[in-house]
Order: structure tokens, then C-alpha cells, then sequence
């Protein structure tokens, strides 16, 4: 396959018929316009248009937004952590792009959508919140090695698994993690339950899929929901 990067990230290459396939996770923050990836050194263009995402307003405890000095510091050191295992490359090849949702429940849409704290505007939701009780259990999304997983600060109990290629799936909030790093994982496994540890107003998953260092929409890579009677009410507890 050739070797694909996106500023300086290796990037997921698929065969698809008869040709090779690169999918690329864009950051949110990436300017609108002409850019390239690296195709064995050679740069091959594409255009990055617009898209919008709707804005969410949410009140969290106070404590949670401005952080203390100690909190920032934990924060930003559990922020380099997650970095430093996404960054992970592992050559083998993702077993399906078709991912398992890993709780049922209502798929809120979250992802990219603007957040206001407290009224003060914060960056960008990166994940999809699923709503369901404390106590669900969670099932891996694909098959793959546990490459992470923590309390943290905003992000509560974490799991990352790394499914090959830099294409990682994120569970946070959990209330109990119930593997360790170095497990493998078929689709389907659990691998903890919900719950409400750091930020949150209330229990839920939040799952967060990265590409190439990316997080990535979760919705992409799940078959689209069935067709209901009635729309889904939108109140999937968040952040
Ligand atoms: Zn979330």
C-alpha cells in the first residue's frame, strides 16, 4: 500500500476494487480550501469545504469550566496522554469501517456542534453522546488492543482502543473500566459500563472515533439509523 500522511500523520489506505483508498480525518479547526496529503512524498490535493454544525449551550458545575492551576495542570497532562495514544500507528489493517455502536440508546448527533458553558463559549464537541443509564454495558466497536485507559479529570473513566491503521475508538465517563491495557478485543466485547464520572450532565457514552490523530464523526462509520414512524426527541445527556 502507499504511505499516506496528512501533515506529517500516516493515514488509513483501504483497497477498494482495484485501486488503493485513503481515508483522511480533517480537523474541525482546518481552514476551508485547497490542501494535500503526502502519497509516498508526492503531495496530491484536495478541497476542504464548508460544513456547519448547530450550537449547544450546557451548564455544568462551575468547577468543570474554570479550572483551578492544579486541575488545568492535570488536565493538560491527561490531554497529552490521550495525544500520545492516538498517535499510536499500528500497521495492521482495520477489520470493518462499518463500526458497532457500542451502547444503544439515542445517537445525538453532537458532534462538531459549538459548546457554551455556562454561557462562555468552549471548543467544538468532538464525539457522539449516546444517553443510556449507569450500568450499561459497553461493547467494543470493532476488534482490536487496548492502547489507554485512565480516570481523568474532564474525560472521567477512559478507555482508547486502537483498531489498526490509527483509526482508535474513545469511551469516556464510564463508570467502571473493565480491561486493561494490552487486552484484545473482538467486536462486541465489553469493556465497561456507563456512567457520569467527569464532566457530564448526567450518564451517558461519550464515543469519540479519531482517524490519523483526528476525532472523526462516530455517525460516518455506523449504518444509518432505520427509518421511525416518529422522530427521536433530542435529550441525549451530554458533554
Ligand atoms: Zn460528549
Amino acid at each position: 500500500p502507499p504511505v499516506v500522511t496528512l501533515e506529517g500523520s500516516r493515514v488509513l489506505v483501504l483497497r477498494s476494487n482495484d485501486r488503493w483508498l485513503a481515508v483522511v480525518g480533517i480537523p474541525l479547526s482546518t481552514k476551508l480550501g485547497p490542501t494535500s496529503v503526502l502519497v509516498n512524498n508526492s503531495p496530491v490535493g484536495f478541497t476542504v469545504v464548508d460544513k456547519q454544525y448547530p450550537t449547544q449551550s450546557l451548564k455544568v458545575a462551575p468547577g468543570k469550566v474554570d479550572l483551578s492551576p492544579e486541575d488545568e495542570k492535570r488536565s493538560s497532562d491527561e490531554s497529552a496522554r490521550i495525544k500520545a495514544a492516538l498517535a499510536t500507528y499500528s500497521p495492521n489493517v482495520p477489520s470493518s469501517l462499518r463500526l458497532l455502536q457500542p451502547v444503544p440508546g439515542v445517537r445525538s448527533s453532537s458532534y462538531g456542534s459549538r459548546r457554551i458553558f455556562n454561557n462562555e463559549p468552549r471548543n467544538p464537541h468532538t464525539a457522539m453522546d449516546i444517553a443510556a443509564a449507569t450500568g450499561t454495558p459497553i461493547k467494543a466497536s470493532a476488534d482490536g488492543k487496548v492502547i489507554e485507559t485512565g480516570d481523568f479529570f474532564l474525560p472521567g473513566n477512559t478507555v482508547i482502543v486502537d483498531h489498526g491503521e490509527g483509526l482508535m475508538t474513545m469511551y469516556c465517563h464510564l463508570s467502571k473500566i473493565e480491561v486493561k491495557v494490552g487486552d484484545e478485543l473482538k467486536r462486541g466485547d465489553e469493556l465497561g459500563k456507563v456512567g457520569a464520572t467527569g464532566r457530564v450532565t448526567g450518564p451517558h457514552l461519550h464515543w469519540a472515533v479519531a482517524l490519523n490523530q483526528t476525532f472523526v464523526d462516530p455517525a460516518l462509520f455506523l449504518a444509518p439509523p432505520k427509518p421511525h414512524g416518529k422522530p427521536v426527541p433530542r435529550k441525549a445527556k451530554t458533554t
